[in-house]
């Protein structure tokens, strides 16, 4: 039997002492951490700082750091499927990601450069990334133009002798304020020959003069650093492009297609989570002669989140194979983000209606939760692009073979 799906005895092995982390030394101290996160303080700040530099030490003493990256970054070396029982594991707590430094949107700012910068681009930004120095962040989206379609991206840079000089606007930029680095996408082709090749990426030093912060954007969960910045007449030197000129466009798309199963993994815990929270009150919560747990109305949301939680695992698990096996992914991954996202949001609804009031109350991470959920429904890829591409491969597969069958995961049946 060639289908499998248990890990290597290694890796049960990390996927345990990951949970042994999050359970021994992040949870108890996440109170902490996010009082000092949301503080606006000095204080905070260094609290945080402190915080956090004692966790990570704490995850490298276990042999726990970078998961996502090559042993010669100093990572862990784990492929994709690997990574899902990691992440899974790492994203019970919000801090677990980013105490591993596989967090994003730096664990996809990694990938991008060991795929595509060149050997002084890594040693510059790669390098002390990877080393929990510096943490960086990707700018692509503009206020002017839908981010659903890079196509239309204004911020423009322009050559003039061994500069690039770069006037723009963007906005929701996660990370920017304290950022070290920016992959920053701006158009520099007129007439290319494809409208996807008329942008390219640039690596910009923060902070940078032309580089300015107008707002960290407050959204329905409050400020978590997604920030507004305008370029004026920006200026770096030719040698900071990624890729070459208008690979912008392929840049981005290798990096979102991984760094899409990324969010899954970590919104997979975030289902379990609630899951497991909405079982809990249901198995402790008496009304009207019974437990909640007795009744079928309770059931059904019950059993139709178990439901959902075991497809999306077995997506997610699937879109990593293809992946890791040098397989065509973007529909597996398109299906996967989609369908993950869709349930992280009925799932937490869902648990929220089996706690009543005390769902609702800030008391339970639920709130906070169902909140967070919601952008995961149109960022990195709206529901409706998603389904594109998904049409899109069926109507393909039709066309081509008779059959829509290649279209749903090319799987063996
Ligand atoms: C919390 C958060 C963090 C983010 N972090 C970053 C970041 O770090 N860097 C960055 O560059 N961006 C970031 N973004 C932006 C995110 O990538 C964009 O929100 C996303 O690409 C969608 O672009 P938009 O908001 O302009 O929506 P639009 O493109 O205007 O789309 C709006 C809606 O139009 C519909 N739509 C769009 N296209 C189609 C279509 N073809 N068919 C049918 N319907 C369609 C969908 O319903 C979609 O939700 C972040 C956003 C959030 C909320």
């Amino acid at each position: 039997m060639a289908i499998d799906y248990t890990f290597t005895p290694e890796i049960e092995a990390v996927r345990h002492r990951v949970r042994e982390l999050v359970e021994t030394e992040i949870k108890p101290a996440e109170d902490e951490l996010r009082q000092a996160a949301t503080g606006d303080g000095r204080a905070d700040r260094r609290a945080l700082v402190t915080m956090i530099a004692t966790l990570r030490g704490r995850a490298r003493d276990a042999g726990l750091w970078l998961p996502h990256m090559p042993v010669e970054w100093g990572g862990m070396g784990l492929g994709p499927t690997a990574m899902a029982a990691v992440s899974a594991e790492a994203a019970k707590s919000s801090f677990g990601p980013f105490v591993m430094n596989c967090q994003a949107p730096d664990e996809g700012n990694q990938h991008t450069l060991l795929h595509w910068a060149t050997d002084e681009q890594k040693e510059k930004y790669l390098r002390p990334l990877c080393e929990g120095r510096i943490r960086s962040c990707f700018a692509m989206t503009e206020p002017e133009v839908a981010g659903s379609d890079p196509t239309l991206i204004q911020t423009r840079a322009v050559l003039e002798g061994d500069e690039w000089v770069i006037n723009g606007h963007k906005w929701f930029i996660s990370g920017a304020r304290r950022a070290g680095f920016a992959i920053l996408i701006a158009r520099t082709e007129d007439n290319p020959e494809i409208p996807q090749a008329a942008n390219s990426a640039f690596l910009v030093d923060l902070p940078s003069d032309g580089w300015e912060i107008v707002r960290d954007v407050e959204t329905m969960s409050g400020s978590h650093n997604h920030c507004e910045i305008l370029i004026t007449d920006l200026r770096l030197p030719a040698s900071n492009i990624i890729g070459g000129r208008g690979q912008g466009h392929l840049l981005g798309q290798a990096r979102l297609g991984p760094a899409r199963l990324a969010h899954c993994m970590r919104w997979i815990a975030q289902c379990e989570t609630a899951l497991d929270m909405m079982v809990d009150r249901a198995l402790s919560r008496y009304a009207h002669g019974s437990l909640l747990a007795d009744k079928q109305g309770i059931q059904w949301m019950i059993a139709d989140s178990t439901m959902e939680l075991y497809q999306a695992k077995l997506m997610v698990l699937h879109a990593a194979y293809r992946i890791e096996s040098g397989l065509s992914f973007k529909a597996e991954v398109s299906m996967a983000k989609h369908f993950v996202a869709n349930s992280l949001w009925r799932i937490v609804d869902r648990a929220i209606q089996v706690h009543g009031a005390l769902g609702y109350s800030t008391d339970t991470p639920l709130a906070e939760m169902l909140k967070q959920a919601r952008w995961s429904r149109f960022a990195d890829g709206a529901d409706e692009v998603h389904q594109w591409t998904i049409a899109r491969s069926a109507l393909a597969a039709y066309k081509e073979d008779g059959s829509t069958r290649r279209a749903t995961g090319d799987l063996p049946l």
